[in-house]
């Protein structure tokens, strides 16, 4: 795990760019939770290992790294975006009914971006945004029954 943070950081450090405490904190906790993170649960667990280190810096170092091309994005369902490392980038299948996230490897996507390209000329970011739709166990009970169940279960 440490090894992972190291790589990434030797990454940045080969690109010629700083290595702050709050860009290293945020590449650890990716690599720590395995991706999937909001950037305000990113800022709490930053803050909790560095609590001088201000709310906006680590929202400051997340655009960096974003634009660096260190960290990506993915929009799952109407939540706030969730942050990953590029390295672990992939497609999202997110179930409308139950909220389950499946993630699709870029060996699956690829050939239907490359059908984009050839068809559309477009080259479709297949990361970005997840495509919504129903998962297996919730397509074996009848539309809106999984969610008030879950509902009751509050
Ligand atoms: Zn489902
Ligand atoms: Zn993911
Ligand atoms: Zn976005």
């Amino acid at each position: 795990m440490a090894d992972e943070v190291e790589a990434v950081i030797a990454r940045l450090r080969a690109q010629g760019r700083r290595i702050t405490a709050a860009r290293r904190a945020v590449i650890t906790q990716l690599v720590e939770h395995d991706g999937h993170m909001a950037a305000g649960e990113l800022a709490d667990r930053v803050r909790e290992a560095l609590p001088d280190v201000h709310e906006s810096t680590v929202y400051r170092a997340l655009e960096d790294l974003t634009r660096l091309g260190i960290v990506v994005h993915s929009h799952l369902a109407h939540g706030p975006a969730m942050y990953h490392l590029a390295t672990e980038r992939h497609a999202h299948l997110v179930c409308d009914e139950c909220g389950a996230s499946i993630e699709v490897p870029a060996t699956v996507t690829a050939a239907f971006a490359r059908a984009l390209r050839k068809r559309f000329d477009f080259e479709a970011d297949l990361v970005h945004f997840a495509l919504s739709g129903r998962c297996s166990a919730c397509r074996q009970t009848p539309p809106g029954v999984a969610s008030r169940i879950r509902r009751g279960r509050r």
